[in-house]
C-alpha cells in the first residue's frame, strides 16, 4: 500500500474551490451509464423517487422526473441550486450522515 499521509484527500475539490453538495449517503447512488454523481430524491408531492445526475460527457445535471425529461428544467434540480437547461456545473459531492 502507498502511504500518502492523507495530504490528498480531494485534489480536485480543494483546487478548484467548488460548491459543495452534501447528499445523505444513503440517498447516494453508483454511476450508470453516462450518468456520475448520482442520488435519490423524493418527490414532495408524491411518493415517487427520482434520480439527480451529472452528465459524465457535458457535466451538465439531469434528473429522472418527467419535467426535466420534457423541458430540461424541473423544481428538483433549481431546489439543490443546480443550473437548468444542461448548463455544465461542477460541484463537490459529499455524503452526509
Ligand atoms: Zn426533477
Amino acid at each position: 500500500m502507498a502511504r500518502t499521509r492523507g495530504r490528498e484527500k480531494n485534489p480536485m475539490a480543494t483546487a478548484k474551490n467548488l460548491p459543495v453538495l452534501r447528499v445523505p449517503r444513503f440517498a447516494m447512488l453508483p454511476d450508470k451509464g453516462a450518468w456520475t454523481n448520482r442520488f435519490e430524491i423524493r418527490s414532495s408531492s408524491s411518493n415517487r423517487i427520482y434520480v439527480i445526475a451529472q452528465s459524465k460527457t457535458g457535466r451538465h445535471w439531469g434528473c429522472s422526473c418527467p419535467a426535466w425529461i420534457h423541458r430540461r428544467t424541473c423544481k428538483h434540480i433549481v431546489s439543490l441550486g443546480l443550473p437548468a437547461f444542461e448548463r455544465p456545473h461542477e460541484v463537490a459531492l459529499q455524503g452526509a450522515g
